[in-house]
């Protein structure tokens, strides 16, 4: 049974001007000179941001809490406990040259709705719970969804607390900190710590705002994308171990040449996975080369593999292949070939859509059903509970990117709508009709 738009919907009480001042707030904690931000997971920053949602939440009356992975909740507290709250939100942490925009907007337009709930008197049958996911980029801690997946139970946390950033700082160590941090930030003015919940729980449904990060919206001159799914995403950690010698005096036949095995890996790789149709997404964004000194053969080479595909019998067909390519071309050198995670394509809740359409179909907004090629956080959430994502348009598709821009106008609709939604989630009856 689908359910309804609301008849006295919230959304008139969303504000673009409390939203876009959010937005700038929120922009300064990791500003970068060209107008971007660098703020990565479990950093200063990130704690920052947080703390700045604990303090907004707490005007409302939300109350706090953060689970065992760093996940940040804010509770609007519904008639009835004991039922499973519905969530909304999306990130905080950026690229280290990313835009203001990117998860940001899921966050700060879930608290959005949230007030405009509150300030139109609508009491909801269940708690909604804003919610910031820990490391969703995977920059500085790879892989990303570090949050949502141990909040899903889809990995366990135990396995990301090892994990070592670039300086060599594990993730147990940075949540403990990103904790300190923001516990000292609040204290002084009189806030609570914020309450450790334990990881996981019943959800009821899920709604996640998102710029589009691709072009299509702003193409076809539309402000909301109701998004249909998400494409398959399978990644890699490969290291390839060779042998340092004088780049002057070894020999072709004894050099063990890293970088040289790796180079010739990833073009083979490039070739295999190459479509005329330019469907599947292959990148490798990060190589570390050692001891990476002008005069010395490469002992060791590290990359990473982002492979993409919307169709998951593809995606696991060219996913088989990793191995055998990078043995094939590895030469007198080793490799370890290490997949972090594999994702398949998924199709989001058909009444959830409905239900997206609906409310914006009231409000007079045009929406666009469209598919993600980018991964996000709803992708863990959608095997829990009823899920689904609104797009807002990104200028040029630009993002993960300090020129990254969304106008206020269609942040202020792609908002109303998801107000308006999280309205009818938490109305009377609702949500254990949506499949
Ligand atoms: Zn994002």
């Amino acid at each position: 049974m689908p359910l309804n738009a609301p008849d006295q919907p919230v959304s008139r009480h969303v504000s673009q001007q409390r939203l876009q001042a959010r937005l700038d707030t929120l922009a300064r904690f990791g500003a970068t000179a060209k107008g971007g931000v660098d703020r990565q997971a479990l950093s200063r920053e990130d704690a920052l941001a947080q703390a700045q949602m604990v303090r907004w939440g707490h005007e409302l009356g939300l109350k706090a809490s953060r689970d065992p992975a760093g996940n940040l909740f804010l509770r609007f507290e519904g008639l009835d406990d004991g039922l499973p709250p519905v969530l909304s939100g999306s990130h905080l942490d950026s690229q280290p040259t990313g835009g203001r925009f990117d998860g940001v907007f899921g966050v700060v337009a879930a608290l959005e709705a949230v007030q405009a709930m509150a300030e139109a008197g609508h009491r909801p049958v269940r708690a909604i719970e804003v919610v910031a996911w820990m490391n969703e980029e995977g920059s500085r801690f790879a892989p990303g969804m570090m949050g949502s997946a141990a909040f899903s139970g889809a990995r366990e946390l135990d396995e990301f607390l090892p994990v070592r950033d670039g300086a060599g700082i594990r993730v147990d160590e940075a949540l403990a900190a990103t904790r300190s941090g923001l516990d000292e930030l609040l204290a002084p003015e009189g806030l609570s710590p914020v309450v450790l919940r334990p990881l996981g729980g019943p959800v009821a449904a899920y709604v996640e705002a998102h710029i589009e990060q691709g072009p299509v919206l702003e193409r076809v001159g539309l402000s909301v994308g109701i998004v249909s799914g998400i494409q398959g995403k399978h990644t890699w950690r490969i290291e390839v171990l060779g042998e340092a010698a004088h780049a002057g005096t070894s020999t072709r036949a004894e050099r063990k040449d890293a970088l040289m095995a790796a180079l010739a890996m990833v073009q083979a790789m490039a070739q295999v996975f190459h479509d005329e149709d330019d469907v599947t997404k292959f990148t490798v964004g990060r190589f570390e080369v050692e001891p990476n000194a002008p005069s010395v053969v490469a002992s060791r080479a590290v990359f990473s593999i982002d492979l993409r595909h919307p169709d998951t019998d593809r995606l696991n067909a060219m996913s088989q292949q990793v191995q055998r390519l990078c043995t094939e071309h590895r030469g007198p050198c080793e490799v370890v070939v290490q997949r972090l995670s594999a994702a398949d394509s998924l199709s989001f809740s058909a009444d959830m859509r409905q239900l997206a359409q609906d409310c914006a179909q009231a409000q007079d907004i045009a929406t666009l059903e469209l598919p993600s090629a980018a991964g996000h956080d709803a992708r863990y959430l959608n095997p829990l509970a009823p899920s689904a994502m609104l797009f807002v348009p990104c200028h040029l598709g630009i993002t993960h990117n300090e020129a990254e821009y969304a106008s206020p106008h269609d942040l202020w609709l792609g908002t109303r709508v998801l107000a308006d939604m999280l309205q009818a989630l938490t109305t009377a009856s609702s949500p254990e009709s949506v499949t």
